[in-house]
């Protein structure tokens, strides 16, 4: 058995009653379809396989791509498809369909760390294809995908995934359940895909912008974010007609009043 690359992420579950508890929370049934993220060795697939799925795995290693396939000789192409690839460079709606899997599915993984946000983003890219999301992630970063305004974990990440996802911290997971054992701990996700946002957005493009020149301004008063990347504005108007007093702090605002500001600050930057 080849030695994990940490470079590649490579932390392995060895804890049973904690795979046992994921497939369960995740509500795994015969029959159905997953796709899994770095199957690594296995530990998670076979708990996965063992309720009656059928997955279809991303592993970028080679190694443990053919100690999978060893493993599995039997089941490989039938009920479980093992992908050599970049996940993140994975035409997934393309993989899909040259298996004849079909979607929406449920991701259930326990991802590479050092790749979380690139593997969020993906999955917001490709929200279509999946119903529910299930993720073992550091448990700091889970925190903050969950925190509330005027929180130091509440962040431009935890926005951008609202608007997408509807999040919850399941259960945590100490990092004692993994081998080699990891530095952090780690916490068990659900994110279920929102059929739409949960307000109306008019230009998302133009919130996101907001968003990331609050937080990049953290603990700046709204009003000089603004004027830092707009220029002088009527700023008593954009108080007045938002509702939102621009002494604030942009970690301070919910989706909601971004939504607000950005509506009233593009009306302003037409004027
Ligand atoms: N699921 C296994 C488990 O729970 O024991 C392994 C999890 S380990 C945290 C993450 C796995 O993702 C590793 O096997 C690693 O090789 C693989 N990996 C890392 N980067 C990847 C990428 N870009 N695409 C697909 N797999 C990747």
């Amino acid at each position: 058995m080849k030695k994990p690359r940490s470079k590649l992420g490579q932390v392995f579950l060895k804890d049973k009653n904690i795979l046992d508890k994921i497939v369960r929370y995740a509500g795994v049934r015969e029959g159905e379809w997953i796709l899994e993220i770095g199957p690594g060795r296995g530990a998670l697939t076979e708990f996965l396989l063992m309720r009656g799925a059928n997955l279809i795995a991303f592993e970028i290693d080679p190694k443990l791509v053919s100690e999978l396939k060893k493993r599995y000789g039997l089941l490989i192409g039938d009920r479980l498809i093992v992908v050599e690839e970049d996940f993140l460079k994975a035409d997934l709606k393309e993989k899909l369909k040259e298996h004849g899997i079909p979607a929406p599915l449920k991701v259930v993984s326990n991802i590479p760390y050092y790749i979380t946000t690139p593997i969020l983003e993906k999955l917001i890219r490709d929200r279509e294809l999946f119903s529910e999301i299930y993720l073992t992630i550091q448990k700091e970063v889970a925190r903050r995908l969950v925190a509330s305004p005027d929180t130091s974990e509440y962040g431009s990440l935890t926005l951008y995934l609202a608007m997408f996802f509807d999040i919850e911290v399941l259960f945590n997971i100490p990092k004692t359940c993994f081998r080699p054992i990891p530095k952090v701990d780690s916490a068990f996700v659900k994110m279920r895909v929102r059929e739409k946002p949960p307000i109306e957005v008019s230009d998302p493009k133009f919130l996101e912008k907001l968003i990331r020149f609050s937080f990049g301004g953290r603990r700046k008063k709204l009003k000089t974010v603004l004027k830092h990347n707009f220029g002088k504005l009527e700023f008593d108007k954009i108080e007045s007609e938002s509702g939102i007093s621009l002494d604030r702090r942009g970690e301070t605002l919910s989706l909601e009043e971004f939504e607000k500001l950005a509506r009233t600050v593009k009306d302003h930057l037409k004027k």
